[in-house]
């Protein structure tokens, strides 16, 4: 097969797409997607400082990677969340890129900084694990952006993440979600971030392709709190019919955000008030990371 673009031997299809490219011709198609995402969402301009939160995994590598060749003002963040040999292996992996490229970035780890133990924690409060990092990161990602003077928070999320919460939301009818769901979440108060998704539009499998093509070391390995988690059976549904049927997910997702999302709207009104122990902004009297603090404190 040929790559369309410059008629070489092709070594990627994406059959979504209907098209084959060879490596420097996907690496081409790959920045102007992101490009073309930033820009016709209007996520953040080259002035704007970006803070690039940061796992380890293919997908925040690739975006951190691409971010920066772009010259866009960078600088990633990595939350080493206290999860083992798993954690450890993350945060050597976002040392090194970071290294390597002489890039910026900010580690926090929560056992150390903050006494905080996913693990403990959800089996005190009977929450799972996944809801109590849930609490912990978005707080952090605030707290950062904020100390920092950051504009605006960049994720990873892929098409695949964004076509699973979507068959989710719509399973559960959360209406609030659904009108939500998107590649961009505005501020909503001067201590909450616009949180922005620029790889809404490419899959796993071409933010893998990215990476290996520019020989990018990532943790293969995914968080084993993952395991068995609602969004993994709606990821291998969507996998399924997209193979039978190439650009389901897209369809799905794109469809949605041009034609369906606008029939739902919020239904909760929320009051946002700061939070009586750190200051910071939150819906309830204490927010609810300084709650899991005290939790923390109570039983370690
Ligand atoms: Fe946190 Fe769950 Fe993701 Fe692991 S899988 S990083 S516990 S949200
Ligand atoms: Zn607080």
């Amino acid at each position: 097969m040929k790559c369309i673009r410059c008629k070489k031997k092709a070594v990627i299809t994406l059959k979504r797409h209907n098209a084959a490219f060879c490596a420097e011709c996907f690496l081409h198609y790959y920045r102007n997607q992101v490009l073309k995402n930033i820009q016709k969402n209007k996520m953040f301009k080259k002035d704007d400082r970006v803070l690039v939160v940061v796992s380890g995994g293919k997908d925040s590598m690739a975006l951190w990677d691409v971010l920066a060749k772009e010259g866009y003002n960078v600088v990633a963040m990595y939350i080493n969340l206290g999860i083992g040999e798993y954690s450890n292996r993350s945060q050597k992996v976002v040392e090194n890129f970071a290294k390597k490229n002489n890039l910026p970035l900010i580690v926090k780890n929560i056992k150390e900084e903050f006494g905080l133990d996913i693990y403990k924690l959800s089996k005190t409060l009977k929450r799972s694990p996944c809801s109590v990092c849930g609490t912990i990161k978005r707080y952090l990602f605030n707290k950062v952006a904020y100390d920092n003077g950051f504009s605006v928070i960049a994720t990873g999320h892929n098409l695949d993440d964004e076509a699973a919460t979507l068959l989710g939301n719509i399973l559960n009818w959360g209406e609030s979600y659904l009108a939500r769901q998107g590649p961009v979440l505005p501020q909503t108060h001067p201590e909450t971030y616009k949180k922005v998704k620029p790889l809404y539009t490419l899959t796993e499998k071409e933010n893998m392709y990215y990476v290996l093509l520019n020989k990018i070391e990532f943790l293969h390995e995914e968080c084993p709190y993952s395991v068995g988690a609602r969004s993994i059976l709606y990821k291998e549904l969507l996998n399924e019919l997209e193979e039978k049927s190439p650009g389901t997910k897209q369809r799905f997702l794109i469809g949605f955000l041009e034609n369906g999302k606008k029939h739902f709207k919020e239904v909760e009104n929320i009051e946002l008030k700061e939070c009586k122990t750190c200051g910071h902004v939150t819906t309830t009297e204490e927010c609810s990371f300084c709650r899991l603090t005290k939790v923390s404190n109570t039983v370690s």
